[in-house]
């Protein structure tokens, strides 16, 4: 069954038509990039898959299952999961701890709090931090981390909640090439290995042909083009929605603007 089916999602705030008949399809282990210029709809369409916001019309399923209405906390429990920033009171606490609070909250929302889960929270936790490579700094504050770590923590954050879909609302910004790069190199990997299906929307086109296995581009709240990277990156009308950023699309795979 498809993990993540989007039908004709329409939304407008006011005059402005910020999504407008949507519709895509997400499978397990796979990455999808929606791409587009600013105001184009790209969170618009991510907040209504994460339940932040009520579509006009349409509808989103996951696993079959409707879920258009349902509150985000719900889709959570149904998992729905997004990276947030850490926020500034979790920069008081170390990065184990951090991911112990996620794995506990996780542990409530699901009605096991006294389950065995809750005494497993540690060595849970240090699992986590193996996969996003941050064992060796489970001991150290969060406020003392390198950007590129504090997104790594994020990702361990966002998979105690054990998601079956992720979405990663520009996950990359603010990073470093090299940084963006190793996040998503690993994003991609941990989707891959547990069957995840990864949204995320991004800026970096480096990251995009580099990382996603289908891309999405949204114009106006429309999507005007849908496929593999090289699709994409050959698409006239593609091209033209980006002119002025022509090099972006032309410009080598793994290679950056300084
Ligand atoms: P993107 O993420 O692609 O930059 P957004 O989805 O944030 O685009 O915005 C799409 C359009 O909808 C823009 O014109 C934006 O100004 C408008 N918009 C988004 N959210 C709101 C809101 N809460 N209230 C009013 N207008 C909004
Ligand atoms: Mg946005």
């Amino acid at each position: 069954m498809t993990l993540l089916s989007v039908q004709h999602l329409a939304k407008s705030f006011g005059g402005v038509t910020a999504a407008r008949d949507v519709s895509f399809l997400l499978e397990r282990g796979e990455l999808l990039a929606i791409i587009g210029p600013n105001g184009a709809g790209k969170s618009t369409v991510f907040n209504m898959v994460g339940g932040q916001l009520r579509p006009d019309r349409g509808a989103v399923l996951l696993d079959g299952q409707d879920i258009t209405n349902t509150a985000p906390q719900k889709r959570f429990r149904l998992g729905v999961g997004r990276t947030f920033q850490v926020a500034q009171t979790f920069l008081s606490m170390n990065v184990a701890e951090n991911v112990q609070m996620a794995l506990l909250s996780h542990a409530k929302e699901t009605g096991g709090l006294w389950s065995p889960v809750r005494m497993r929270h540690r060595d849970e936790a240090m699992n986590l931090l193996k996969q996003v490579g941050m064992e060796e700094a489970a001991d150290n504050p969060c406020s003392a981390l390198a950007y590129g770590d504090v997104k790594r923590v994020e990702l361990a954050i966002a998979l105690a909640g054990q998601p079956k879909l992720l979405l990663m609302d520009e996950p990359t910004a603010g990073m470093a090439a090299r940084e963006r790069s190793e996040l998503m190199d690993l994003t991609s990997t941990i989707a891959d290995t547990k069957g995840i299906g990864v949204l995320f929307t991004e800026h970096d086109m480096d990251v995009v042909f580099g990382h996603a296995e289908r891309v999405i581009v949204l114009v106006r709240g429309q999507i005007i083009a849908a496929g593999t990277p090289d699709e994409i990156r050959h698409h006239d009308e593609v091209r033209r929605a980006y002119l002025g950023d022509d090099h972006a699309l032309d410009r080598p795979k793994g290679v950056s603007p300084s």
